[in-house]
């Protein structure tokens, strides 16, 4: 059990908000379409939960097929016509950069709005979510003058004519971009971002559980001067407003992130029209610690990889391989920083990890470690959750564990490690494998040649050393297997939503 605040019952109650959120989540239930706030149709609204209490803080428009419908015609009719069509990729460039000025001089709401939504601390929200959602949008607005295409010597001949060929790029289109509750502000940035540096014209839906941030960024869009319809925002359910998006046959591309098992149900439905999808789901991620190693080092590393965000991130690193020399000291390390960690409401100064994002997401978690114990796991650290009110789990370590238990196969997206111990390397990176996903995974070495020959043998789209989780807009990220399809970041990303086309000239 946990000696800090989390076990103890006396968890700090959240404060209230500052005056400006308040009146934002007082406004009106409302979409984003065509430049314009605008009701549901049907006129129904979703509830928004604080998940550090349970209490519904506000309300959202749930977008019905009629609105998806309106949002997708104002997407066409602005990638067709209109200012944003004949627009310079300078004018795109310039238009991002502004988006990106704007919410940095509403980081401080942003932060807030954020903490409230997802659990999260706002601090945590203030220096990683905020930041990184407008440091994405910077970066991406460097692309918009950057897309080019290629020329080519062809072999083609014809009496008396030559051939002049090239490839150009164009925008693939209008985008449906549904994103998670997670990062619920970066995913946007990461799906609006490069769509737009490309040129295209999108719909943004963000999770239910999470909806607030995208529509105080609606505002911003609006102020920052993009054209009307170029980006669209539908808060409402996936199975809903999200699957109507994607069977839509005036989409062009899909672009997802989430659970693996909806990833491949918009896979399947985005199929029968043939629109393009990237996807970006789930993870187990491995981290392989060698015998060379501080145990005390890593054992701080291996807490933040498991812990930050408490847990639910689709790199988290939930799978713990520990040398068997250095095993126990590692573990004693870990779930000291496990019950060391502070719960607590996102908005109170001394919290460290706040909730999960629901009661669902709360149940599923203990659901999980309780068929761990079930099959004969043991609790090194935490393994319950706090008796207090707001979706808590408590920051859990599990031991003797073995490769068939559902909490060492499955992502638990939570604050939940397993960790094991090896002895022979072939045997780690056997297990570390063993998984259908392959998002992230990292080694834990100061051998530099054991680190180089291990990188090629590990089966992820991204492959960290003496660190876990880091990101940077320009380092392409994704997965293997079925953590996904296509890469974010970078020069990929913007590649993604592009469309190619060759072209041969008979001169
Ligand atoms: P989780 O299971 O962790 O809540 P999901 O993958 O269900 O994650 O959700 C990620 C995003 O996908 C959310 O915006 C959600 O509304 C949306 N979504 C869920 N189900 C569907 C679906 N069938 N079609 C399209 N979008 C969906």
């Amino acid at each position: 059990m946990n000696a800090s605040l989390n076990s103890s019952g006396s968890m700090p109650a959240q404060p209230a908000p500052s005056a400006s959120v308040a009146k934002f989540f007082a406004l009106k239930p409302r979409l984003f379409i065509n430049g314009e706030w605008v009701e549901a149709r049907s006129g129904k609204t979703l509830p928004v939960y604080d998940p550090a209490t349970g209490q519904q803080f506000g309300a959202v428009a749930d977008a019905g097929l009629e609105d998806v419908d309106r949002a997708v015609h104002a997407a066409r009719a602005a990638l067709e016509t209109g200012p944003w069509s004949t627009m310079t990729p300078a004018g795109r460039e310039a238009l991002l950069w502004r988006l990106a000025e704007l919410i940095d001089r509403d980081a401080a709401e942003f932060a807030e709005i954020e903490s409230l939504d997802n659990g999260k601390t706002r601090f945590m929200a203030s220096i990683i979510d905020v930041p990184g959602a407008s440091n994405y949008f910077r970066y991406m607005a460097g692309w918009a003058t950057k897309i080019t295409g290629t020329t080519m010597e062809t072999s083609l001949q014809a009496p008396g004519a030559k051939f002049h060929t090239y490839v150009a790029r164009e925008p693939v289109g209008v985008v449906a971009q549904i994103v998670p509750w997670n990062f619920p502000l970066a995913m946007a940035a990461w799906k609006l971002g490069p769509a737009l540096a490309a040129g295209c014209t999108c719909i943004l839906k963000p999770a239910e559980q999470t909806p607030m941030s995208a529509l105080r960024l609606g505002d911003l869009i609006r102020e920052a001067g993009f054209p009307a319809g170029v980006v669209n925002i539908l808060t409402g359910l996936g199975e809903s407003s999200g699957a109507a998006l994607v069977a839509h046959p005036g989409v062009d591309k899909v672009a997802f992130t989430g659970s693996t098992d909806v990833g491949k149900l918009i896979n399947k439905s985005a199929s029968d029209t043939m629109k393009r999808v990237s996807l970006e789901l789930g993870g187990k991620s491995p981290m392989i610690v060698l015998p060379d190693v501080d145990p005390q080092t890593v054992a701080g590393g291996a807490s933040g990889a498991i812990f930050f965000n408490a847990g639910q991130v689709c790199t988290a690193g939930s799978r713990l391989y520990v040398h068997s020399s250095i095993f126990d000291r590692v573990l004693e390390g870990v779930s000291a920083a496990a019950a060391a960690i502070r719960l607590g409401p996102g908005l109170e100064q001394a919290t460290e990890m706040g909730p999960l994002v629901s009661k669902e997401q709360q149940e599923r978690v203990l659901r999980y470690i309780e068929s761990g114990r079930k099959q004969g796991a043991s609790v090194a650290a935490g393994g319950d959750a706090p008796s207090h009110p707001g979706y808590f789990v408590n920051p859990t370590v599990l031991v003797d564990v073995n490769p068939d238990m559902s909490v060492v196969r499955e992502e638990i997206f939570g604050p939940v490690l397993v960790a094991q111990r090896f002895d022979d390397l072939d045997a780690v990176v056997k297990a570390a494998n063993d998984t259908p996903y392959g998002l992230g995974a990292s080694i834990w070495t100061n051998n530099l040649s054991a680190a180089h020959r291990l990188i090629p043998r590990i089966k992820a789209g991204t492959v960290w050393v003496n660190c876990h989780n880091l990101v940077d807009p320009n380092m392409p990220f994704g997965g293997y297997k079925q953590s996904g399809i296509g890469r974010e970041h970078g020069r990929v990303a913007v590649e993604m939503y592009t469309e190619t086309k060759s072209v041969c000239i008979m001169i």
